[in-house]
């Protein structure tokens, strides 16, 4: 591994260069359910506003999630948020030093503890992020899927076995970069992998079964009206509650009401979250109700806003409500 490293190894990410705890810890929060080519503008946009590990403790949660809007799983961004204030307000802003003091803090797990302390700080602790499982669960045939404890307690226990005392930050990432590259999860080329003469899943031909699958749960749908008012050039939104689904991001007002005559519905989505499905329909005011009704639900509200149509690419709105209103009000980006 440490010869494909050299050969191979990706040495040339953005969040390689002047490499520091705090660069590896945005990027491998980033990385998380993320692919390296959607992640890399989104962190070097990231890093431009908040270049230290201070800045980011200082900054605004709006802020936060207007950049990390379109990266998903923005629970990762409020975690970061929170985790930036714990490093610099109880830790002088420097990164503990070992793995169980950094596990203490918000979003960070120990794969994500052991990414920063061997790659920033070169210290001897294993990984095991999505890469090195598939890696892993085919090289060893490791049966069961990883939701299980004891399918994660075994891969561990591998990775912790296989993993270097010296060089250790190499070796990490190159079994991140083997899965990412050559034993990525469809087409594994196995022709080119420099584990293929002791790969099990290559030998017995079983690339395909390895890594087991989640047993499928159809997952349920939920269906949601969602309201669209327009005065001008302006739209009312609201701030969804800072934990939850789109958790501090801008949304369309959800409708309490049951549907009736003063709603019509303008539009439609479906987006698919891990645990369900949402079903939207998006309502607008009847012509009745428009001029029956002076003002809708701003008066009271804090939580509702008005916010211009050219100027919402600079909040933090979830991306399938920022195709339908660009789509909607044929906005360009
Ligand atoms: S030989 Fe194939 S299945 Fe085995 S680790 Fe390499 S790419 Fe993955």
């Amino acid at each position: 591994m440490l010869k494909f490293y050299d050969q191979q190894g990706r040495k040339d990410l953005p969040w390689q260069q002047n490499k520091s705890g705090y660069s590896v810890w945005v990027s491998e929060i980033m990385l998380q359910q993320t692919q390296v080519k959607t992640v890399i503008p989104y962190y070097q946009k990231f890093m431009r506003h908040f270049p230290t590990l201070q800045s980011l403790a200082e900054a605004d949660m709006d802020q936060v999630l207007t950049l990390w809007a379109g990266l998903g799983y923005y629970s990762r961004a409020r975690n970061l948020h929170a985790c930036a204030k714990q490093l610099w307000h109880n830790f002088n802003g420097q990164f503990p030093q070992d793995l169980k003091t950094l596990m203490s803090l918000k979003g960070i797990g120990e794969s994500t503890a052991g990414a920063i302390l061997s790659l920033a700080y070169g210290k001897p602790e294993a990984i095991l992020d999505g890469n090195v499982k598939r890696v892993l669960a085919r090289y060893f045939l490791v049966d069961g899927w990883y939701g299980k404890t004891s399918v994660m307690q075994q891969l561990w226990q591998l990775s912790r076995q296989l993993t270097p005392k010296q060089c250790t930050g190499e070796f990490n990432q190159a079994m991140m970069d083997l899965g990412a590259d050559i034993c990525n999860r469809a087409n594994p080329r196995c022709l080119v992998c420099p584990l293929k003469n002791q790969c099990r899943a290559h030998l017995e031909g079983k690339t395909a079964e390895y890594p087991h699958r989640k047993p499928t749960n159809k997952i349920p749908t939920r269906s949601a009206d969602l309201l669209l008012i327009q005065r001008d050039q302006q739209i009312q939104l609201q701030k969804r509650p800072p934990s939850g689904i789109w958790g501090g991001l801008w949304s369309l007002p959800e409708l309490e009401t049951d549907k009736n005559t003063d709603f019509d519905q303008i539009g439609q989505f479906t987006h698919t979250f891990s645990h369900f499905k949402l079903q939207a329909s998006v309502q607008s005011p009847s012509n009745k109700a428009k001029t029956s009704t002076k003002s809708f639900l701003i008066a009271e509200n804090p939580m509702l806003a008005w916010h211009n149509l050219n100027q919402l690419h600079e909040i933090a709105l979830p991306t399938p409500i920022k195709l339908f209103l660009q789509q909607y009000f044929k906005l360009t980006e």
